[in-house]
């Protein structure tokens, strides 16, 4: 994880937020490649979610909500970790992670095993972060900021099924940043007060839920594995009986095998028809659905991937980190698959003469109203080389002086590092097939 922190630093992805006033703990601005690998996991999660699909629909909701949801959800009643203090060190910890934690005084101790460790009895403690809404801060202006995005979907069922023309089996899709006052964070963007989620809502039949629960599993391990993470670093763990929030008649993490030990990416839930019936109580307005086709009424179940878009990007950086020894140097590289890569193409001209500047500057003008493309004649070509290696830019173009002659460029390939000679006309169409083509990570075997 370190190794992945310190490349995240050194390239501008993601590093600590508030540096320069020391840092707010755990919390991570993401600098221009983080910011582009994120948004390109979100749009790989909206393309399987909405663009190829017929069934699910698309929202965004207020991040703040009227404060029933969160009295209708159980937010506000259970929403809650179990919190313990030491009264020596005045440091906290989430009681049930106390095995995976470090005594911050005796870090080679988990907290209470310490000579001087001095426990408290653990106490609930609600994630949820209070403000207030308007000029008079009062019990009457309270408000969450939302820890979660699905009850906004829950809040819209009625106005999506109103304007969608869609009828179950259907879905609500949305992606926004959510808010935990975790006790604990920690490990890097895998656990922070602030994250950004993936989540849909797919609202079917009662007697069709099981079915869709298991759909959901399979297509949402799918999703990870098409993207390039190794099968052996992914797996389904069914939650125990024991681990199931009241309302779900099923549960499954997908995890992945961090360098923090196998941890869960995104949860699978089905959620009967708890939180229809809940808001439907608490607002008084009708939650259902009336078929009429059937003369049927009922409140539709519900099945839930939830996924983080931070743990998410965090997941395909490990996965994607690579180093190997090439002819006697070391090359540390993200092997992203390229419709994740934060930059597609990278244009170097091999000198900054004769002419070659120009030819570049027209190679990177025909890429980049296609995909993101960079343009870099500093240094170097090895070193832009290593440069792109790092940032995971899948190919490279190099101009030098035979293109000049006859139009043609070098294509670098990041993975096998072959080198192939293209007309300057062909490249558009030929990096476009290749950015969409299925792909392999060469990790894997
Ligand atoms: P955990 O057990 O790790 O606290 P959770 O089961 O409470 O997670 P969910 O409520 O199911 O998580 O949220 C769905 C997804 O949102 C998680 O799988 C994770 O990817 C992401 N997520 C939840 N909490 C955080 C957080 N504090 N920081 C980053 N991502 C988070």
């Amino acid at each position: 994880m370190d190794k992945i922190v310190a490349l995240c630093k050194r390239r501008g992805f993601i590093f600590p937020s508030s540096e320069i006033y020391g840092g707010l703990g755990s919390t991570y601005d993401y600098g221009h490649y983080g910011v582009l690998l994120k948004t390109n996991v979100k749009n790989e999660w909206w393309r399987a979610m909405v663009q190829e699909r017929d069934d699910i629909v698309a929202l965004d909701s207020a991040i703040l909500q009227h404060p029933r949801v969160w009295e209708a959800s159980g937010h506000l009643a259970g929403f809650t970790d179990p919190m313990v203090d030491c009264r020596t060190c005045k440091a906290r910890f989430r009681a049930d992670h106390i095995g995976e934690l470090q005594c911050p005084q005796k870090p080679s101790r988990h907290p209470g095993e310490g000579p001087d460790c001095d426990l408290t009895e653990a106490r609930d403690f609600n994630l949820m972060f209070e403000t207030t809404v308007g000029p008079v801060k009062d019990s009457g202006s309270i408000a969450y900021l939302r820890p979660e995005t699905a009850q906004g979907i829950f809040i819209n069922f009625k106005n999506v099924l109103q304007f969608s023309r869609k009828k179950p089996p259907f879905g609500i899709a949305q992606v926004g940043k959510s808010f935990r006052n975790e006790i604990t964070p920690g490990n890097f963007v895998f656990r922070t007060r602030e994250f950004e989620q993936m989540e849909m809502e797919f609202f079917v039949p009662p007697t069709e839920a099981d079915t869709w629960y298991r759909y959901w599993i399979e297509q949402r391990e799918r999703w990870y594995t098409e993207l390039g993470i190794r099968p052996d670093h992914l797996k389904i763990r069914p939650h125990d009986e024991d681990e199931l929030s009241h309302y779900s008649s099923g549960t499954s993490d997908v995890e992945y095998l961090f360098p923090i030990g196998w941890s869960e990416l995104e949860g699978i839930a089905n959620r009967g028809s708890f939180d229809l019936t809940r808001h439907a109580e608490f607002s008084g307005e009708k939650l259902e659905y009336f078929d009429q086709a059937t003369g049927e009424r009922y409140v539709p179940h519900v099945i839930e991937p939830a996924a983080g878009a931070d743990r998410a990007t965090l997941a395909f950086l490990v996965d994607a980190y690579d180093e190997e020894e090439v002819a006697g140097e070391q090359r540390t590289l993200l092997r992203l698959h390229p419709r994740l890569a934060p930059v597609k193409v990278a244009v170097l001209p091999l000198v900054r003469k004769d002419g070659q500047p120009e030819l570049a500057g027209e190679v990177h003008a025909a890429l980049r109203g296609r995909m993101h493309t960079e343009y870099d004649e500093g240094g170097s070509v090895g070193k832009r080389y290593r440069r792109q290696d790092e940032i995971g830019t899948p190919w490279c173009v190099t101009i030098d002086h035979q293109s000049i002659e006859d139009r043609t460029v070098t294509l670098r390939d990041r993975d096998t590092l072959a080198q192939e000679r293209v007309a300057i006309d062909e490249l558009p169409d030929l990096i476009a097939t290749r950015l969409a083509a299925d792909w392999t990570s060469p990790k894997i075997g």
